[in-house]
Parts: structure tokens; C-alpha cells; sequence
């Protein structure tokens, strides 16, 4: 469970991320959080992951407070979290395999990784992982021989190949075409209802939001605006969040 009470996040040079927000996310939810750039959902993200520092308030993430958290803490706590991100993070000179096998790497000793040692049980663990998203073909390919949409993922291979209890995405699907970006919120969506990982998805546009959100929660300057299911986020939200009126050009091609 993720559990923030009054939390606010402010920058060193006295920008607020996050103002005053409240939110309890239950064990194996899925979450889309909207809003436009600067309302605050990657500052939500990192500040769960333990990146930023709360300010103020109470963030607690599977059990232990990360307000105040030792170095210690927080590794354990970012041990339990998967992150994607927008533009993949993979190491591209190196394999699909090497790259899935990285998220394994805080079991695994450095010299193991560098070595390329890995166990049986670490090799099957990728292969699984490749395998959720239907991918494991090219586990030897090189990571920069990919699209946009397969390294994205081999990214959530390398998140879940870390076995983790959550997964935050950090507009994953950002940099893909429309049909792609289907595609990989559709491999979210099913990893979340296979394995009951709590995921948390940062997105743009309120569409997608609207079609893969359970829960659809929507940020404005740092704070909540909304909080309800896709179905709820209408034309009225839509104002809500973004501050002006739904146009032609919010709606993804073919989804009008
Ligand atoms: P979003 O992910 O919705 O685009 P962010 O969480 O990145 O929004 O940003 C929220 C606010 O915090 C914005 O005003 C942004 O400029 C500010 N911000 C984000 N990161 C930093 C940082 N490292 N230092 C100072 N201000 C930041």
C-alpha cells in the first residue's frame, strides 16, 4: 500500500511539487495520474521512490516512512519499486538480456554483472520477464537494434525482473506512436491483473487516461483536482485538470 497524508513536496529553490495531497492506493491498484507538464505526477513518482524529499507530511510506501528515511530505508523501499520511464533508460551498446538482467542487479554482485556470471534461476527470472512481454525472441538482440515500442519493453521486462511490488512509469508512452502506446498501457494493464503489482502511470492526456484507468487521478499545480474512475473523467474534469475546454486535438487519432 502507498499511503500519503498531507504531503508537500518543496524544491530547494521553493518551487512546490506537491501541495498538501492526500491519496491511499491500495495493494495491486492500477492508476493512470493526468495533468499538464509541471502539475506535479513526476514529482508524485520520485518523491514515492524516495528521490525527492517530503517536506511535510506522511508518505508511507509498503510499510515504512519515507518522510525522514535513512539511506538504508530507502533502498529497501526503491528495492520493492519498478521504475519506466519515458525514454527507456536502457544501455543500448549491450543486449535485450544484459539490459532485463540489470533490474536483478541488487541481489547480484557488481563483479557478477560486469562478468556477465549470472545463475540459472537470474537467467530464467529475464527469460520469464522478456516473456510477460512477449518479447523473450530478442533477448540477444542489441538494445539499440529495437523500436520505441520494444525497448519500452524490455524496460518493463528489466522493472519486473526485480520482482517488485510496485511499479511507477513516468509517461511511458510519451515518445510512442499511438498504436504502440496501445500496446505497452495493454502490457501494464495485464502484468497489473497477472501478478497484482500496485502500478502507478503518469500520462498526458486524459484519453488513454480514461480507457486503462481504474482510477483516474488528476493533478493540477501540485495538487489533487480529481480522483474517480475513467468513466467519471468527463468533458467537466477534463476543465478541472487542464484549465480550458476539450478540443479536437486532445483525442489520439482514431479514438474520437
Ligand atoms: P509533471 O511531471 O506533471 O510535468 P513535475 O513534477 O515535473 O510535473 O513538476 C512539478 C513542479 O515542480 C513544476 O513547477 C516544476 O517546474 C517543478 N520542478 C520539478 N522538478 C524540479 C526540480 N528538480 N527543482 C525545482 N523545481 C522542480
Amino acid at each position: 500500500m502507498i499511503e500519503l497524508k498531507g504531503v508537500t513536496v518543496r524544491y530547494p529553490n521553493g518551487v512546490v511539487g506537491l501541495d498538501d495531497v492526500s491519496l491511499t492506493i491500495p495493494d495491486g491498484q492500477f492508476v493512470v495520474v493526468v495533468g499538464l507538464s509541471g502539475a506535479g505526477k513526476s514529482t508524485l513518482i520520485r518523491t514515492i521512490n524516495g528521490l525527492v524529499p517530503v517536506t511535510e507530511g506522511s508518505l508511507v510506501v509498503n510499510g515504512v516512512e519515507v518522510a525522514g528515511a535513512s539511506n538504508r530505508k530507502l533502498r529497501e523501499v526503491r528495492s520493492g519499486i519498478g521504475m519506466i520511464f519515458q525514454s527507456f533508460n536502457l544501455v543500448k551498446r549491450t543486449s535485450v538480456m544484459n539490459n532485463v538482467m540489470i533490474g536483478q542487479m541488487h541481489d547480484i554482485p557488481l563483479w557478477r554483472s560486469f562478468l556477465g556470471a549470472w545463475s540459472a534461476e537470474e537467467k530464467e527470472i529475464a527469460y520469464q520477464s522478456l516473456e510477460r512481454v512477449g518479447i523473450v525472441e530478442k533477448a540477444w538482440t542489441r538494445a539499440s537494434q529495437l523500436s520505441g515500442g520494444q525497448q519500452q519493453r524490455v524496460a518493463i521486462a528489466r522493472a519486473l525482473a526485480q520482482d517488485p511490488q510496485v511499479m511507477l512509469a513516468d509517461e511511458p508512452v510519451a515518445s510512442l506512436d499511438p498504436p504502440t502506446a496501445q500496446m505497452v498501457m495493454k502490457d501494464l494493464q495485464r502484468i497489473n491483473r497477472d501478478l497484482s503489482i500496485t502500478t502507478l502511470v503518469n500520462l498526458h492526456f486524459l484519453d488513454l487516461a480514461r480507457q486503462f484507468g481504474d482510477r483516474v487521478i488528476g493533478m493540477r499545480g501540485g495538487k489533487v483536482v480529481f480522483d474517480g474512475t475513467g468513466v467519471e473523467a468527463d468533458d467537466k474534469v477534463f476543465e478541472d485538470i487542464y484549465g480550458r475546454s476539450l478540443t479536437a486535438d486532445d483525442v489520439l487519432p482514431g479514438q474520437a
